[in-house]
């Protein structure tokens, strides 16, 4: 008989315990940090009304990327979340809530991207936001704890690159004429430059030539992009080089203020080339890198001023992060930050050295169940030797075991692999003591 193997879908992943393990412990060091700044968790669904996803991201992630299908009972169009910073503006428009909002959330989101290294279809986000403060502070606080998330998992040396929507709008202003081509112009020539690192320059230049624009506002705009450096002093310049137009004056003076109250200041650099391409940034925005490896932005980020409004809800500028956690676990894993040794939760297993220390065994079981310890007991009515086996293939650091000695006397033998540390006839409060502490 032919067999099937059964797969799953490219650009989505099964995560075997050792895996599942690792990202839980990155979650938790996110999630505790981002406690630390005063964010609170907030869940949303994973299927939103395609009406509600509908204008939000720009025609191209719109047509190809989204996960759109119809409710074969309702006929409803339905899609799956592309990112929860969407589902976040639909939430605070009909909630109104306290503000400042400060949420974060840790889920998955679904994109139809070409599945490559450190890009899949499924990958989960952690998002940080900050809902009703217009001021630099603000911004400045969201690159913070993305900074702080990455130095506590581990990252020590990493690059964030800073830019502003409006300073490019300013720049495009003086490059070409904007109401010539009309609004939509500046989201479309945003998008192509987002390409840049993929397409390179002349696939950049290629692409603004066919969207219309002329050779010499092609040059112009390109050679903006290209600036980069360090913050203080290139704002300073560009601020010369465009003196009298309003959006560069109010970009600089905010990015100024927002990297002097930066803590993370010496991580910053400016690159006028980054635009991220989601079209409902308004103000500073921002990507995290590693030199190596060459896995695209570990996080990004940036200033949505207008998106709560367009859900009908009041004008609420907002200013969030997005980190994605398969690409710090994978650049994590090859840098060498953590690794994937564990691989079980269990702090303790029970050998029972024969069948008629069963009860027993399960009774031990209960009670270091009850005081917090991860504990199994044998369930394939295996030999002695064959339940060792089993603690060594899973890393299983700790053992009870249990035989006549113990039984008759209620009392433990203890074995710490990792110590090698034997304790004999200990008594159960005693023995919960020493493996707990073995187990931390
Ligand atoms: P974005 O909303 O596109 O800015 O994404 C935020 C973060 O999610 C990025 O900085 C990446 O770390 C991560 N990310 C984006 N797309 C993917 C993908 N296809 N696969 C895995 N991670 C991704």
């Amino acid at each position: 008989m032919a067999s099937t193997k059964y797969g799953v879908p490219r650009g989505f992943r099964d995560f075997p315990p050792e895996v599942a393990l690792l990202r839980r412990r990155i979650i938790d060091v996110i999630e505790g940090v981002f406690e630390r700044y005063g964010f609170d968790p907030l869940e949303t669904p994973v299927i939103e009304y395609w009406e509600t996803l509908k204008g939000k991201y720009g025609e191209e992630v719109e047509s190809k990327l989204l996960y759109r299908f119809q409710d074969p009972w309702s006929g409803e169009w339905l899609a799956l979340r592309y990112d929860l910073t969407v589902p976040l503006a639909r939430f605070v428009a009909s909630q109104v809530p306290t503000l400042p909002f400060k949420r974060y959330h840790v889920g998955r989101v679904w994109r139809h991207e070409r599945p490559q290294k450190g890009r899949y279809r499924e990958f989960w986000q952690c998002d940080a936001d900050i809902v009703g403060s217009p001021y630099p502070e603000a911004d400045a606080e969201v690159v913070d704890v993305v900074c702080d998330v990455m130095k506590s998992i581990g990252y020590r040396s990493f690059v964030v690159r800073l830019n502003d929507r409006r300073l490019l709008r300013g720049v495009f202003e003086e490059e070409f004429n904007i109401s010539r081509y009309g609004e939509g112009k500046v989201l479309e020539v945003f998008r192509v430059i987002d390409k840049l690192e993929k397409i390179g320059r002349e696939g950049v230049e290629a692409e603004l030539l066919r969207a219309g624009l002329g050779t010499r506002e092609v040059e112009g705009i390109m050679d903006t992009v290209e600036v980069s450096g360090n913050p203080e002093k290139t704002l300073s310049e560009l601020e010369d080089r465009f003196k009298g137009n309003e959006s560069v004056y109010v970009a600089v003076d905010h990015l100024k203020r927002m990297i002097d109250t930066s803590i993370y200041r010496d991580c910053l650099t400016l690159d006028l080339s980054m635009v991220r391409g989601l079209d409902y940034y308004t103000g500073p925005i921002f990507e995290v890198y590693v030199k190596e490896p060459k896995i695209g932005a570990l996080a990004g980020g940036g200033r949505y001023d207008d998106l709560i409004e367009r859900y009908g809800g009041p004008k609420t500028p907002s200013t969030g992060a997005s980190i994605g956690l398969e690409r710090i676990i994978d650049a994590g894993l090859e840098l060498g930050l953590f690794n994937l040794e564990r691989k079980t939760c269990t702090e303790v297993f029970i050998v029972s050295m024969d069948e008629q220390y069963w009860s027993y065994a399960r009774k031990v079981a209960d009670e270091m169940r009850r005081e917090g310890l991860k504990v199994q007991v044998d369930l394939m009515r295996r030999s002695y030797k064959k339940q060792l086996e089993y603690c060594e293939k899973k890393g299983i650091d700790a053992m009870v075991f249990i035989g006549e000695k113990e039984a008759s006397t209620g009392t433990l033998t203890i074995y710490i692999r990792s110590e090698k540390k034997r304790c004999e006839q200990t008594p159960l409060s005693e023995a919960v003591k020493i493996l707990r502490q073995a187990a931390h």
